[in-house]
C-alpha cells in the first residue's frame, strides 16, 4: 500500500509558511494503519527491545500498539507535570525558546535495550533529548523509529550515533 498517499497535507498548520503532516487521516484507516505498525514492527522484531518509549502524543498511537505486537511494555515521555511520581526531566531548544519533557525515574533498569517511537522527525529535538532521558536513566537505545522522515531539515544529524528508520520519506 502506498500509505504516503494516506497523508494529508495542512498548509500554514500550526504558523504561516509550515506545512504539516497531518496522519489523522492514516489512522483512521484501519489497513494503512495496521501496515504503517506492522512495518516498524518488523523493523524491531530481531533487536531484542525490552521497552517502547513513546514521546506525547502522536508517539504513543504507534508506540503503544508497536509495543504490544512485540509483547514488550510501552513507556510514556511526557509534557511537564502530567506523570503523577517522580520524574526526570530534559529541557531542550527550539526555533524560539524552550521545551521540556519528563519520564518516570523507575521506568527504565540499567542496560535495557529502548526503541524509540515517534510520527515525525523534523529537526530531531524532541527525539533527541529523549535520548538523553533514556541514557541518564541507563537505558540503551537500540532503535530509533519513525513512521515520517522530513529528510530536508536534517534531523539525522542529531541522532548520528543511532540506528535510525523511517517509512515514508520527503
Ligand atoms: P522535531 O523535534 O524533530 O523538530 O519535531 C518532531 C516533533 O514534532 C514530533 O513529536 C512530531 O509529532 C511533531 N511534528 C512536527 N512537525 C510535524 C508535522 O508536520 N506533522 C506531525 N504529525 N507532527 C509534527
Amino acid at each position: 500500500m502506498n500509505l504516503e498517499s494516506k497523508i494529508r497535507n495542512i498548509q500554514d498548520f500550526p504558523k504561516p509558511g509550515i506545512g504539516f503532516k497531518d496522519i489523522t487521516t492514516l489512522l483512521k484507516d484501519g489497513e494503512a494503519f495496521k501496515e504503517a505498525v506492522d512495518r516498524i514492527v518488523e523493523n524491531l522484531k530481531d533487536k531484542d527491545i525490552d521497552y517502547v518509549v513513546g514521546p506525547e502524543a502522536r508517539g504513543f498511537l504507534l508506540g503503544a500498539p508497536v509495543a504490544y505486537a512485540l509483547g514488550v511494555g510501552f513507556v510514556p515521555i511526557r509534557k511537564p507535570g502530567k506523570l503523577p511520581a517522580e520524574v526526570v526531566s530534559f529541557e531542550y531548544d527550539l526555533e524560539y525558546g524552550t521545551d521540556k519533557i519528563e519520564m518516570h525515574k523507575d521506568s527504565i533498569e540499567e542496560g535495557k535495550k529502548v526503541a524509540i517511537i515517534d510520527d515525525l522527525l523534523a529537526t530531531g529535538g524532541t527525539v533527541e533529548a529523549a535520548t538523553k532521558l533514556i541514557e541518564s536513566l541507563g537505558g540503551e537505545i537500540a532503535s530509533i523509529q519513525f513512521l515520517i522522515e522530513l529528510e530536508f531539515l536534517n534531523g539525522r544529524d542529531k541522532l548520528k550515533v543511532y540506528d535510525v528508520e523511517s517509512i515514508i520519506k520527503y
